[in-house]
């Protein structure tokens, strides 16, 4: 059905001048002239519209109340059976119009946000169909014994008021919602109603021509037999059940039978009298309620609370040795998505990812559920080995793999799993999702695109990391950083060229952390951009300084700063430098900005072009971590890039003399290649004289590590080397 139009008067009736008052009689009025034309109720249209807006009022207050309660919703369910005339068609219409109405005029977006308001909206609509359904089940029930008692009495008064009671029985039995059968002891049709031929299909024949003994279905309890031959020996006065019955035309109809015995006067069972309710609808609208309450109204998907439920019950089930298994999926970079391309992409790449999903977990005993935003869970029952759901989450990656075509263009969808898999006897809920989720951090932390298995050494690292995530705003703001700087020295003459400027936090309760701790974590939250430009303002400063006072002799000292890949999606990457440098009058040639060899061949043409003109510019740009990336080497050329910083893996192995002849000819083919590119070459790690002697040889230009000095407070570099 349609829900009737807003009134003029727009939603939020309490928003802009208005009372809360103005929108909930707003609601009541569209409410009660949507279901007054349903019913059949003796009430006037104002009258009904007063009940409406009591009802109204009510649900409104359950709406916003704190904390959120049902009860008030099961309350007004029943009171709109007591108006009479109400019948199970009418509780559609009654809910369509909560749905649609509710919560658009009697919350406060500024006090409720609208998804709550939704989730709230649609758990009182369950409320209200259940106190609904109870109510008109106690109806039924009073109706079903008025007829039973006019039956006995017409059965038992033949003789004295014959004419009267049958006529009584006649009217009930004509009238009545709930559909009737009179049969004799063996079952033996001797008389339906009109509502009962209408709900087995139109045909009075086809009811008559049949033992209601035989109206049975094949998913009838084994019960209903044991109760029916009880029936008919008089062993019991009645029995109720809910069943189904095929149709001829073989659509099903869903009923609440009662059948009780009629004795005669002497106490003999004579009649058997079946009273038929048909709860197709109700049936139908529950289950679709309890669909919406359990899925994913944008993938279809089972949702948080189904997934809760059934690994709750899996794992309450579960017997010694049985395990349960979990994948935590969430898409790396999703939100850059949303926000770049606006949420109806956003939505559309949900979508294709659910799908792909859901082909990857479809296996006996597996769920695949959204639990949140860009948050995919699959649920593995009894996996039959740990490679089970390790497999299902490569398959997983696997599906994704391939670029997601969505409005118009192919994104690239990249995921984070967190693995979790255990004795289900050992393990709560909660706990498992928690370490399921602290897995996924992990794996994304390792750079994403990837999974990892949880274990309970990582778990507690990861709680710790958590706790620092949670501190660096405030350690920003309470300058709880500062920087160490590491010299870089000219291999030619061991003559100091400039340093490196590596950031530690003073933590106040850990003492002194390394950026090995903090900075992924500031990258993951996007406070590496702040912080980033901090390290940045401050070097720079203090460059200057070192320039104003001469260190380095006739050559200016440089200044290597350490960028993140965060940061080089940043848009005003260029324009802070820029200011930065300007404000503290160094030469853009004394700044060098160190970027990861990964994150640079990771780089496409747009994300290269701030690092290309702030090249431009003069500003040195490094390939950091040189040799860790797998780089294809030809690649090389089209980099902003002008230094090559060879990773401390690569000098390992010149430690010893003599050094391996294969690393050897290693380092020496890619200094040569980077000459040839116009690369100079800087050697990191270098903790030994043997070391510094052969990377000399081999034509290395600059290079840095505790041989010549460890990293430290900048008043310490005059006289570092
Ligand atoms: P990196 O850029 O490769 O920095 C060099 C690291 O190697 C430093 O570790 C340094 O202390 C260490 N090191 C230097 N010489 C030697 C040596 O001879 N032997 C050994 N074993 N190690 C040596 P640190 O300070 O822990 O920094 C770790 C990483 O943190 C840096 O690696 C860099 O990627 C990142 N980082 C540091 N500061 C910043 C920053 O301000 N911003 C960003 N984005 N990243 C930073
Ligand atoms: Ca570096
Ligand atoms: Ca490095």
């Amino acid at each position: 059905m349609t829900a009737p139009a807003p009134d003029p008067g727009g939603p939020h009736g309490h928003g802009k001048g208005g009372e809360p008052r103005d929108g909930v009689r707003r609601f009541a009025r569209i409410w009660s002239r949507a279901v007054y034309t349903a019913t059949a109720t003796s009430l006037t249209r104002a009258e009904f519209e007063e009940l409406m807006e009591t009802l109204a009022a009510r649900l409104a207050a359950a709406l916003r109340a704190r904390p959120f309660d049902t009860a008030p919703g099961r309350a007004v369910g029943e009171a709109l059976v007591a108006a009479h005339g109400t019948t199970p068609e009418t509780l559609p219409h009654i809910l369509s119009v909560v749905d649609a109405y509710l919560p658009l005029y009697c919350s406060d977006p500024a006090e409720l946000p609208a998804d709550e308001a939704r989730t709230r909206s649609t758990r009182l609509q369950h409320a209200i169909a259940a106190g609904f359904a109870a109510a008109l089940q106690e109806r039924t029930r009073g109706e079903q014994e008025a007829v039973s008692r006019a039956a006995l009495t017409a059965q038992q008064e033949v003789a004295r008021a014959l004419h009267e009671s049958e006529t009584r029985f006649r009217a009930v039995f004509r009238d009545a919602a709930l559909g009737i059968a009179l049969a004799d002891m063996s079952g033996r049709v001797l008389e339906v109603n009109d509502a009962l031929a209408r709900m087995f299909g139109g045909s009075e024949h086809h009811v008559r021509s049949r033992s209601i003994l035989e109206w049975t279905h094949p998913e009838d309890s084994p019960d209903l037999r044991r109760m029916q031959r009880e029936l008919t020996r008089g062993e019991r006065e009645h029995f109720q059940v809910e069943k189904s019955f095929g149709r001829t035309d073989g659509t099903v109809l869903w009923t609440n039978l009662t059948v009780s015995l009629l004795r005669d006067a002497s106490g003999e069972p004579r009649y058997l009298l079946a009273m038929v309710e048909d709860v197709s609808e109700r049936r139908l609208l529950n289950l679709r309620l309890r669909y919406q309450a359990t899925h994913d109204a944008l993938t279809d998907l089972p949702n948080r609370s189904l997934f809760f439920e059934r690994l709750e019950q899996a794992l309450s089930r579960a017997g010694e040795g049985t395990r349960v298994g979990l994948c935590y999926l969430d898409i790396d970079g999703f939100k850059a998505v949303n926000d770049s391309l606006g949420h109806a992409v956003g939505d559309q790449l949900l979508i294709a990812v659910a799908e792909r999903l859901q082909t990857c977990a479809s296996g006996p005993g597996q769920m695949l559920a959204r639990i949140g935003g860009d948050e995919f869970v699959a649920l593995v029952i009894d996996p039959p080995a740990r490679r089970t759901v390790t497999d299902l989450a490569e398959r997983a990656l696997e599906a994704l793999s391939s670029p997601v075509e969505v409005g118009g263009r192919e994104l690239m969808v990249r995921a984070s799993v967190g693995v979790v898999e255990g004795p289900a006897r050992h393990l709560s809920s909660a706990e498992m999702l928690r370490s399921a989720d602290i897995t996924m951090y992990r794996a994304k932390a390792e750079g994403g695109n990837r999974y990892a298995v949880a274990d309970p050494d990582s778990d507690a690292r990861a709680i710790s990391r958590h706790h620092l995530t949670h501190h660096l705003p405030a350690a920003l703001k309470g300058a709880e950083f500062f920087i160490e700087y590491q010299p870089l020295v000219k291999m030619e003459d061991g003559s100091l060229e400039g340093a490196e400027a590596l950031v530690r936090w003073c933590h106040p309760r850990h003492g002194v952390l390394g950026p090995d701790r903090f900075i992924p974590l500031a990258e993951h939250t996007g406070l590496i951009v702040p912080l980033g430009r901090w390290v940045l303002q401050e070097a720079v400063r203090q460059a200057c300084q070192w320039q104003v006072r001469g260190i380095g002799g006739a050559h200016p000292l440089k200044v290597n700063v350490n960028l993140s890949p965060r940061q080089l999606h940043h848009p005003e990457l260029v324009e802070d430098t820029v200011a930065v440098l300007e404000e503290a009058g160094l030469p853009p040639s004394s700044l060098c900005l160190e970027v990861t060899e990964t994150a640079m061949i990771r780089a496409d043409e747009n994300e290269l072009r701030p690092l290309r003109e702030l090249a431009e510019l003069g500003v040195g740009i490094a390939l950091d971590d040189f040799g860790t990336g797998y780089s294809n080497l030809a690649n090389l050329r089209r980099l902003p890039a002008s230094t090559l910083k060879l990773d401390r893996s690569f000098t390992l192995g010149l430690q010893r003399a003599p050094a391996d002849p294969v690393d050897l000819k290693i380092v020496e083919s890619i200094v040569s290649l980077a000459h040839t590119l116009e690369l100079s070459v800087t050697v990191e790690g270098v903790e030994t004289s043997t070391q510094a002697d052969q990377l000399r040889a081999l034509g290395c230009d600059s290079a840095q590590g505790w041989f010549y000095a460890r990293p430290g407070p900048p008043e310490r570099l005059p006289e570092a080397v």
